[in-house]
């Protein structure tokens, strides 16, 4: 049975852990939080007491971790994981952090004979539960199909973006993207509603015309239209509008490294800091159509 280390329980990283047992891996876990730690033992995991401790004789390490700061501080400048990892095993950081972050996590990993690849995950925390996550990668072909069976137990569709890093451009990409449509479907909404639509009309007429999305399709931003988005529980769940404003960070500090222009997501993070700065960062983030309300 191969070995798993899994660093990192959190809203994500506790079903994701979960899955690997249900597919027969024999998995390590550890977590700052006892909490976190006591429910992968439930969910059929060994607790180890350090994060050194649970790499000994792993053949994978997984990480899903807050920041990028906290990845580099755990395998390179102060748990120093990377030294004592074993030389056989691949590093699989799926923490959405800066691609240098992962670049670097990848170089420091190589230059001690250890593979590493990154693979941030789109899906939220319903798909880490239910093992559907989509998996974005960035590494060598070869340490991506080293990884494959870890992350299938995990997620429903891999992806190799290109070489290290490429996983966090393309994940940053698509939450971009994911953010700008939400405001776009958001506005476009309210505006139909404050010149006396009803929205789930509306919502039906655009589905099937131009501006289908998948914030229309999926995720209807307005209470109500669809029984199961966010929207219609008072945006409880889902996707919290301070990770929205993470990436939407991660986003704009690479366009400013890579001189691109991007004023649809300038203008995104712009609005999600300041709906996030209203006391929303922990509701999900199609509450941004709160914004366009008239008296909000
Ligand atoms: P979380 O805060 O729920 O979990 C992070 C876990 O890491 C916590 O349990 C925390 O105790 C643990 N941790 C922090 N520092 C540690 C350390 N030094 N050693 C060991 N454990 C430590 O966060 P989450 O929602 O699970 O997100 C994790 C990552 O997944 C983030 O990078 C996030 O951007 C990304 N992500 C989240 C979602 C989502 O919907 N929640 C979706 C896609 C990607």
């Amino acid at each position: 049975m191969a070995k798993v280390a899994f660093i990192g329980l959190g809203n994500m990283g506790g079903g994701m852990a979960a899955n690997l047992v249900k597919a027969g891996f024999d998995v390590t876990a550890f977590d700052l939080s006892s909490a976190a730690l006591q429910a992968s033992v439930e969910a059929g995991c060994s607790a180890a007491t350090s994060a050194a401790e649970s790499v000994a004789n792993a053949d994978y390490v997984v990480s899903m971790l807050p920041n990028g700061a906290i990845v580099e501080s755990i395998y390179i400048d102060n748990d120093k994981l990377l030294d004592v990892i074993p030389k056989a095993a691949l590093v699989i950081d799926c923490s959405t952090i800066a691609a240098q972050n992962s670049r670097r996590l990848a170089s420091e990993a190589n230059n001690r004979g250890i593979r590493a690849i990154d693979a941030p995950v789109s899906g939220g925390v319903a798909a880490a539960d239910a093992g559907t996550l989509a998996f974005m990668c960035g590494g060598k072909e070869a340490d991506f199909e080293a990884a494959r069976d870890v992350l299938s137990a995990m997620g429903a569709n891999l992806f190799l973006a290109g070489d290290s890093g490429a996983g966090q451009v393309a994940k940053m990409c698509n939450n971009m993207l994911l953010a700008v449509h939400m405001v776009g479907t958001a506005e476009s909404l309210q505006l139909g509603v404050d010149n006396g639509l009803d929205p789930a009309v509306l919502s039906e007429i655009m589905l099937n015309s131009s501006g289908a999305n998948w914030s229309l399709e999926k995720y209807n931003p307005y209470p109500g239209v669809m029984e199961n988005a966010p929207a219609s529980r008072n945006y409880e769940g889902g996707f919290m509008n301070m990770l929205m404003l993470k990436d939407l960070g991660l986003a704009l500090d690479a366009a400013t490294g890579s001189k691109s222009s991007v004023p649809m997501g300038s203008l995104a993070r712009s609005l999600y800091a300041l709906h996030a700065g209203k006391g929303n960062e922990q509701r999900d983030f199609s509450s941004i159509i709160e914004q366009f309300k008239k008296g909000e």
